[in-house]
């Protein structure tokens, strides 16, 4: 059996052009088959216009969330929901297209891969976004040294083996690509043109986007650790040469120096210490999450 899991946050304009495709492929490959909606707390009537699909397609399952978890919180629960022998992931936006589970699906049945996700050979999207997405792929690959992510995304499909030790790793603050990536296994690619979203404006708000990437470069990477090591290690070698200047004026007779680089230095070194507590506050908090060990998700109906 083959399982799509397709997070959907109001979604309403573009929903049946998915079904429609996605099932197109599906139908092919497998008859059975399911496509399981993650509603994460759509406030338009996108469960509205699935439910009305699956009146004549029972393979169209919905799972409601309580509320809105955000993607990587809709995903997983799609994940521990989904029943099939092969797992596939897919944005409800048409950026990725469903075709590619054929050649993903092909891959996967010959035996010879537990993992194949999409590699982006281009990107559509807006110029602005476009050029802040590359940055970070390029700073998370080398900080992190899982170089294989660097154009891959969610767009993936991987066997229950493969998806049973991504769902073993429990963390909080996840970052799929990453866990995806770090597991292992045998993985491959599969290239294609990442599009535009088909209509309607990107679900994911900035702020969304900027916590995903925290949440990546802050659990797979010593990055923000190593800056404040850097930051530090620079403001020593400054205020060694200040000292020394401080130092040769004081003999030479060119005092007083007095207030200005007092207060330089004071304001140098504080911010630096500020800085800092902030990058361990990040870490504390991370901690503290993971400790209280609160689910990802609540469930409050599902339609299957
Ligand atoms: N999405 C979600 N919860 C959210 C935001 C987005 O389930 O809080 C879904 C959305 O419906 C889409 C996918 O996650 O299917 C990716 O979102 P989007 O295309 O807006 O992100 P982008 O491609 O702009 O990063
Ligand atoms: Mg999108």
């Amino acid at each position: 059996m083959i399982s799509i899991i397709i997070p959907v946050y109001n979604e309403s304009e573009l929903i049946d052009e998915m079904i429609t495709r996605l099932d197109a492929v599906l139908v092919v490959l497998k008859e059975d088959y399911e496509m399981v909606f993650v509603d994460d707390g759509s406030e338009d009537d996108t469960v509205y216009k699935i439910l009305q699909r699956r009146e004549q397609n029972a393979n169209v399952k919905v799972l409601s969330l309580s509320r809105n978890f955000g993607h990587q919180a809709a995903i997983t629960a799609g994940m521990e929901y989904a029943k099939g022998d092969y797992i596939g992931l897919i944005d409800s936006d048409l950026q990725d297209p469903p075709e590619l589970f054929e050649q993903m699906y092909d891959l996967l049945n010959m035996g010879n891969y537990d993992v194949v996700s999409g590699f982006r050979t281009d990107r559509q999207e807006k110029e602005g976004k476009r050029f802040l997405i590359q940055s970070f792929h390029r700073l998370f690959s080398q900080a992190s040294g899982l170089h294989d992510i660097e154009q891959t995304g969610h767009f993936s499909m991987m066997n229950r083996q493969a998806l049973m030790a991504l769902l073993s790793m429990k963390e909080k603050n996840r970052y799929l690509p990453g866990l995806r990536s770090f597991m292992g296994f045998r993985q491959t690619q599969v290239e294609y043109t990442r599009q535009d979203r088909l209509s309607g404006e990107s679900k994911m708000s900035i702020r969304q986007l900027f916590r995903l990437a925290g949440d990546a470069l802050f659990s797979f990477s010593k990055l923000p650790l190593r800056f404040c090591l850097y930051l530090g290690l620079l403001g020593i070698v400054v205020s060694l040469i200040a000292g020394v200047y401080v130092l040769v004026s004081k003999v030479l007779g060119w005092a007083p120096l007095g207030w200005s680089s007092t207060t330089i230095s004071i304001y140098f070194l504080g911010s630096i210490q500020l800085t800092f507590l902030g990058v361990l506050g990040e870490y504390v908090f991370r901690i503290y999450k993971e400790s209280q060990n609160r689910p990802l998700y609540f469930i409050r109906k599902t339609y299957d």
